[in-house]
């Protein structure tokens, strides 16, 4: 049986960072994920925006490894030939309720230390952003797109040249523990089975995170650990308007999602989305039919939109912790000691900004780790 020092379960942009950040330690760490390849959930299916942190409640995970996860990534990007762009960012208001509503935004992001945040008026607006419909914006300087893949790329190169064993094509099906350690049973894609045992197991299996808990005996209803999957959508605005905007554009945000934006791209085109729809299976297909809901949503503030500009585009799937009519749920990031789990590091309903939070959250469970 093969032994290691560190597990860590998903090969997303969260377990990557984390086995990066381990891997300097010279520990015997695997890898394990089901995929052939890594990233192909919720890390190459989402916005690729770099988020400032105005949004998530005052010391919060979510708050916390935001503002600092976007100062982390922008230093990794730079050092590693990764590209990203500050494109800044507003969220906009037109009516009454929207303009008090990003007036909170903007206190919540003061309190958060989000630098550089400030509010514009509709001459301002017009002045860097002709092309949208906005009375009243808050502005982020330090909010941007970076290209995921090629971070997660950067991560996996780092990690291989620091000797970890990267197993794709092995899910996780069965976890045990006992005082030799945790027993980590997985299927490969021949079929096969193997058992890997390790002193610290670290879970960061996104949409996944409560199945495997549930397989070490937590109790994922009294603990609030379950997994809601929130689908979110995205549609392509015609190549035709490619450059029309410079600047990440948000409405205000709804209880579930930060709202349908503008994505960019860094060759200029955009997209709308992402939607927010709770699902029970895993389909990536994108549904024509919301076009409708697309273009109402988007012509609010995209004034030159037309119907026909909007084709589908990729979808997403959040890993959340709050169910339908629940309020948002912050991150859990911990070892579960107190569960008997001692070196169980479990992260659970990463969803946004997990992205931008990713070397901060690597950084956690460093610390972690080093306390264990
Ligand atoms: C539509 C959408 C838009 C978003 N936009 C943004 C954004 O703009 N900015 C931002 O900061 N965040 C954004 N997010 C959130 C961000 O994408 C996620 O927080 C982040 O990708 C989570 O990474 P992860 O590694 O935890 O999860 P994942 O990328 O889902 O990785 C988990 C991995 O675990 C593997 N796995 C699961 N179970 C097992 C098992 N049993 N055995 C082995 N492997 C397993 C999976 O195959 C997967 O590869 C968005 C998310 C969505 C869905």
């Amino acid at each position: 049986m093969k032994k290691a020092d560190i597990v860590v379960i998903g090969a997303g942009v969260v377990g990557l960072a984390i086995t990066q950040r381990l891997s300097a330690s010279g520990k015997k760490i695997i890898l394990l994920e089901r995929h052939n390849t890594f990233g192909q959930d919720a890390s190459t299916r989402n916005s690729e925006v770099i988020h400032g942190g105005m949004y998530y409640p005052t010391a919060s995970l979510k708050a916390c490894l935001c503002v600092e996860g976007n100062r982390m990534l922008y230093e990794i990007c730079s050092r590693n030939d990764i590209a990203c762009k500050k494109t800044g960012k507003l969220i906009i208001a037109n009516t009454d309720n929207e303009i008090k509503n990003v007036e909170e935004i903007y206190q919540q992001g003061l309190t958060n230390h989000v630098p550089g945040l400030r509010i514009i008026d509709e001459r301002e607006i017009k002045a860097i952003e002709p092309n949208i419909r906005a009375r009243y914006a808050l502005y982020s300087p330090e909010t941007g797109i970076l290209d995921v893949q090629e971070l997660m790329q950067y991560f996996e190169t780092a990690s291989l040249e620091n000797s970890v064993d990267v197993r794709y094509d092995h899910e996780v099906i069965d976890l045990a523990k006992n005082s030799d350690g945790y027993f980590v049973t997985v299927k490969t894609a021949d079929g096969g089975v193997e058992t890997f045992v390790t002193d610290v197991l670290i879970n960061a299996a996104g949409m996944f995170a409560d199945k495997i808990s549930a397989l070490l005996g937590i109790d994922i209803d009294g603990n609030h650990y379950k997994i809601y999957w929130v689908k979110g959508e995205y549609f392509n605005i015609s190549k035709r308007h490619a450059g029309k905007i410079t600047h990440l554009v948000y409405p205000t945000p709804t209880t579930v999602s930060l709202g349908i934006h503008v994505r960019l791209r860094f060759d200029g085109t955009m997209s709308l989305g992402p939607s927010a729809i709770y699902v029970d299976e895993i389909n990536y297909d994108v549904d024509p039919a919301y076009v409708k809901q697309f273009y109402e949503e988007g012509k609010e503030y995209l004034p030159f939109l037309e119907y026909a500009d909007l084709s589908p585009d990729i979808s997403g799937i959040r890993a959340k912790r709050q169910a339908q009519n629940e309020d948002a749920q912050d991150f859990i990031i911990r070892n579960e000691e107190d569960k008997g789990l001692p070196g169980f590091i479990n992260l659970v309903g990463i969803d946004s900004p997990g992205l931008t939070a990713c070397p901060a959250i690597a950084e956690m469970v460093a610390d972690i780790y080093r306390n264990l």
